[in-house]
């Protein structure tokens, strides 16, 4: 009978690894396909200026070079590769390129690289500590490295999320949740009229993912009030305080303030010291952006940035944005994370398990149920470039945007629009004598399409007080003074060709 069996379970497995040979490569095959994977990537990171940072492409592009209909039948990893090669890799915005000056510039890092795979590798679902130990832990681990390395007080606890819109989101639940008596958790918003309006507080600079969490929340759109900003682009906070009494004055419930160190459009510091105060006399919630700003806190010189941010419920930074992890991982900070739970813990009873509450739980933390195992990412950077490491890279970066911005300054024809504390610079071409604003947007639009049309970087925009600007975003590892001086150099030479014309 136990020979029998035995066979069964033998005849099982052989039956199971031919059938699975169709489909998944035996480990020489692995090696082999794994080898040309890494020499793909090695050999992108040596010289990644072989491709166009923004590609000559129109949408639909990529749609149309690819088949409407899956594969009926397995193909071969060397077909995918080639297609990979042939169609994907000249139909993207290559972020990890050292012309990638748009938006808010990001690297996935060599270390962060390699990470990714072994994240998939273990293909963990961090939903609860048994099903993630080391997820879990390292992810309290980590967090609680970053923590000091940005000087947070040791009662800010972390966890980690995809983006910072989520953890925006969560944070502003959290503060909801303070409000119990409403029992919004359990009655919801609708159909209660005893239930006053509510109101988030943020500057007129505020990133759009304060509004989408009002959308999300319930408060809606009109539960955000944006509160002016003054000539640095920074939050006034007197304008805040009258908002708040008159908004109390007139039955609105305030919520939560939001402040923002590093504006994504200016990168902006709002005096968080000042308005740390108004919440606390006003028992308000305080949430920071840090998404972009935070990281440089890093520096022992721009430890300033954080000040006053002892003080707040919750703060969130991107190590996706400026600490070399690759997309994505954004980190919520909180010194309530009893309300984070009370907003989201739900336990079914097929996710009971018997450490209870002993072990932290991921799950009660927000939305979603599954985690990545996005931590060893996270540890796998900060232990190849160390604190210092890190700081001397974003060091490096400010001192870039610090020379484009003295090449701006030195210029006749061109003007900076917003003081720079960190890695942007936020300016414009205006030669003498043209002031009409819409011609000098016409101008200036042009020369953005210019530069970026060039393939070797690539610039973003924004309105600073309702003026058009040309934005450099420094902050890709492999982006060189090289890189920087070459983008000046485009920037003029598209001015200058664009003027003659
Ligand atoms: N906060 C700030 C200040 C930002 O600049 C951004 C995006 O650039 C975000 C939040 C949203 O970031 P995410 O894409 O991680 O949601």
């Amino acid at each position: 009978m136990l020979l029998l069996y035995a066979l069964i379970v033998r005849g099982a497995k052989i039956y199971l690894d031919e059938s699975l040979m169709d489909f998944e490569p035996s480990p020489q095959e692995f090696r082999r396909a794994a080898d040309q994977v890494v020499e793909r990537i090695a050999a992108f990171l040596q010289e990644p200026e072989r491709w166009r940072v923004l590609p000559a492409i129109t949408p639909g592009t990529l749609r149309n070079a690819l088949p409407s209909a899956p594969p009926a039948t397995s193909e071969d990893f060397a077909d995918i590769l080639a297609d990979f090669d042939r169609l994907i890799m000249p139909a993207t915005t290559h972020w990890n390129h050292p012309g990638f000056m748009a938006y808010f510039a990001t690297s996935g890092s060599a270390s962060g690289i390699l990470a990714e795979s072994l994240i998939a590798m273990l293909n963990v679902n961090a939903m609860v500590w048994r099903t993630g130990p080391a997820a879990t832990e390292l992810e309290e681990v980590t967090l609680d490295w970053l923590r000091q390395m940005i000087g947070l007080p040791k009662n800010f606890d972390g966890v980690i999320n995809d983006t910072a819109s989520s953890s925006t989101l969560y944070a502003l639940a959290a503060a909801r949740e303070m409000h119990s008596d409403l029992r919004l958790r359990e009655e919801g918003l609708a159909g209660r009229p005893e239930v006053p309006r509510m109101r988030i507080y943020c500057s007129e600079e505020a990133h759009s993912s304060v509004d989408k969490a009002a959308i999300t929340l319930g408060f809606g759109l009109s539960g955000v009030r944006r509160i002016k900003a003054d000539d640095h682009y920074r939050m006034d906070v007197s304008a805040l305080r009258n908002a708040i009494a008159e908004d109390r004055a007139n039955g609105i419930r305030p919520i939560a303030v939001v402040a923002t160190v590093g504006t994504t459009s200016t990168t902006a510091v709002d005096p968080v010291p000042e308005i740390a105060q108004v919440c606390a006399h006003e028992k308000l919630w305080l949430h920071v952006d840090a998404a972009y700003g935070g990281s440089a806190a890093v520096l022992p010189e721009m430890r300033w940035i954080l000040n006053g941010c002892e003080h707040a419920h919750s703060l969130v930074i991107n190590p996706h944005k400026w600490l070399f992890v690759p997309m994505d991982c954004s980190v919520l900070y909180t010194t309530r994370p009893d309300l984070m739970r009370g907003a989201f813990s739900l336990v079914p009873d097929y996710l009971t398990t018997p450490e209870g509450s002993v072990a932290r739980n991921l799950m009660d933390y927000g939305v979603s149920l599954g985690r990545r195992f996005r931590a060893l990412k996270l540890w796998f950077v900060l232990r190849s470039f160390g604190t210092a490491g890190i700081a001397e890279n974003i060091r490096r970066h400010i001192t870039y945007a610090t020379q484009f911005e003295n090449w701006v300054r030195g210029s006749s024809t061109f003007e900076v629009l917003a003081p720079r504390d960190f890695s942007v610079v936020v300016f414009r071409h205006h030669p003498p004598g043209l002031e009409d604003e819409a011609a000098l947007e016409t101008l200036n639009t042009r020369i953005l399409d210019a530069v970026n049309t060039s393939g070797e970087v690539f610039l973003s925009h924004t309105k600073a007080k309702g003026r058009y600007a040309i934005r450099v975003a420094i902050g890709n590892l492999r982006t060189t003074e090289s890189h920087v001086a070459r983008a000046w150099e485009l920037v003029q030479k598209s001015a200058f060709s664009l003027v003659e014309v």
